[in-house]
């Protein structure tokens, strides 16, 4: 434990902070804070304060802080064999018996699993395995990806790309010009007031056909989602979207990636967003919940189908030009491995289906009326409040109005509950640990009417 005057100092002058705004950190305008220790579903940090964590870090401590099953794992490992690299063949009982794990838990028709550090770098592989299969199938045109408009898979060149929010993209060169967005599935925000959400579901198929008809299917060689959108907003689909967008996908025979990386272990309630909404995956990105970050951890999941391919490609050309050296690396392998048990023996998928059902009920009861609440949505432990200035007349909050931002200071400040204030600025985003309780569910409820009451 670090006890340090300078800490401040030293952080402002030397710590550069993702996802921040820098000149105003420098400036002292951002507060500084360190983080502890945590347990359970709370966090401390060095002033002393205890928080509720309702956004689990970044929707990634789904089993809770503090669970030394998961501490001792790590240990263990680090004292036997704290690194062996996955090239050429080789492995640890670690990462071969995680592999195994996931597999069992995937959807019967997917594979293999190839391990990374972080959902950014497991999305670049699945982008670079999508040229490879298609190269290797002889039709090197078929290229261009296909992403939705407040997507979020990453922050790195091809990743930053698919993200389709502005502010991923800008002074950023980006996006590059092998990947096209398309409509989200959004159907609070849709344009058309009078549709139904089958009728939006038709819309949002519509204008996916007419860009495939544009560009040509013979250019397009996959379709990237989130099962929800999250960092996009928190929208769950529409009935009907993802089986209507498959039924798109295969009839031009492109590749389908579900980005799993926040739905993936059991957010929703059930093990995979893909389960959950009838989607059949040629790719599954996994990152968060497979280690419940405990130690950094990310998957690619391959299908049988794409499989056979990539084999064939390298009796063709040599061994598959693709590694990371910390490729599952053994310390969060044991993590991986003490994460997935645990969540099998205390039943945390279930309880993340019936306290998040809860949470998304009991927040619709107390703000639903809200007359500056436009929608209150989600799915299992996950859930959005969206604000808007004038409901009827659907008047819309502007990013510069803060209003998210605002809500989440007063709801930490007040009553020591963290909510995230999603990027768009008029969205306020629950997805607590799945140990979530009735109680705690309850008290971020009531924080929130009283944070919202206090600020609109
Ligand atoms: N994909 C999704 C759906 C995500 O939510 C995230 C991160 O929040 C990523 C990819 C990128 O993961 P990472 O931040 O580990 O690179």
């Amino acid at each position: 434990m670090l006890h340090n005057d300078k800490l401040e100092q030293w952080d402002r002058e030397n710590f550069f902070h993702p996802s921040t705004h820098l000149a105003e950190f420098a400036r002292g305008n951002l507060r500084h804070r360190v983080i502890t220790s945590g347990s359970g579903c709370h966090i401390d940090d060095r002033d002393g304060n205890r928080m509720l964590d309702a956004f689990a870090g970044l929707y990634c401590v789904n089993v809770g802080y503090g669970r030394g099953e998961i501490a001792e794992a790590i240990t263990a490992q680090a004292k036997e064999l704290a690194y062996y690299h996955s090239y050429v063949g080789h492995g640890t009982e670690a990462s071969i018996t995680l592999a195994k794990m996931v597999l069992d838990r995937a959807p019967d028709h997917m594979s293999k699993v190839y391990f990374g550090l972080s959902g950014s770098d497991a999305n670049e592989t699945n982008i670079k395995l999508i040229w490879y299969y298609n190269n290797i199938l002889g039709r090197p045109q078929k290229k261009k990806i296909i992403s939705r408009w407040r997507g979020y898979h990453g922050s790195g060149l091809m990743t930053g790309s698919l993200t389709g929010l502005e502010l991923f993209h800008k002074k950023f060169d980006l996006p590059l010009a092998q990947v096209l967005h398309t409509e989200a599935p959004y159907y609070f925000r849709r344009d058309n007031l009078g549709q139904s959400e089958a009728e939006f579901v038709a819309h949002c198929v519509s204008e996916l056909e007419a860009m495939i008809h544009r560009e040509g299917a013979d250019t397009i060689a996959a379709f990237i989602g989130e099962p929800v959108l999250g960092t996009g907003g928190i929208v769950p689909p529409p009935a009907g979207y993802w089986p209507a967008i498959q039924a798109v996908l295969d009839r031009h025979d492109i590749l389908l990636i579900a980005d799993e990386v926040v739905t993936g272990f059991g957010r929703l309630g059930t093990m995979f967003g893909s389960d959950h909404y009838g989607m059949r995956p040629d790719l599954i990105t996994i990152a968060k919940g497979l280690t419940s970050a405990y130690a950094p951890l990310s998957g690619s999941i391959v299908s049988e189908k794409m499989w056979t391919v990539l084999e064939r490609g390298t009796d063709e050309n040599g061994p598959i030009g693709h590694g990371w050296t910390y490729s599952a690396h053994p310390i969060g392998a044991a993590a991986g491995v003490a994460n997935l048990e645990l969540i099998d023996k205390l039943g945390l998928i279930e309880n993340a289906g019936n306290i998040g059902e809860y949470l998304n009920d009991e927040m619709r009861v107390a703000l639903g009326d809200h007359p500056r609440v436009g929608d209150i949505r989600g799915e299992g432990m996950i859930c959005a409040v969206e604000f808007v200035a004038d409901k009827d007349s659907r008047i819309f909050y502007d990013a510069s109005d803060k209003i998210g931002p605002q809500i989440s200071a007063k709801l930490l400040e007040q009553n020591s509950v963290i909510a995230r204030a999603m990027p768009q600025g008029d969205i306020l985003g629950f997805a607590p640990p799945f140990c979530l309780t009735r109680a705690e569910a309850d008290q971020v409820v009531s924080a929130t009417v009283q944070a919202v009451t206090s600020v609109l």
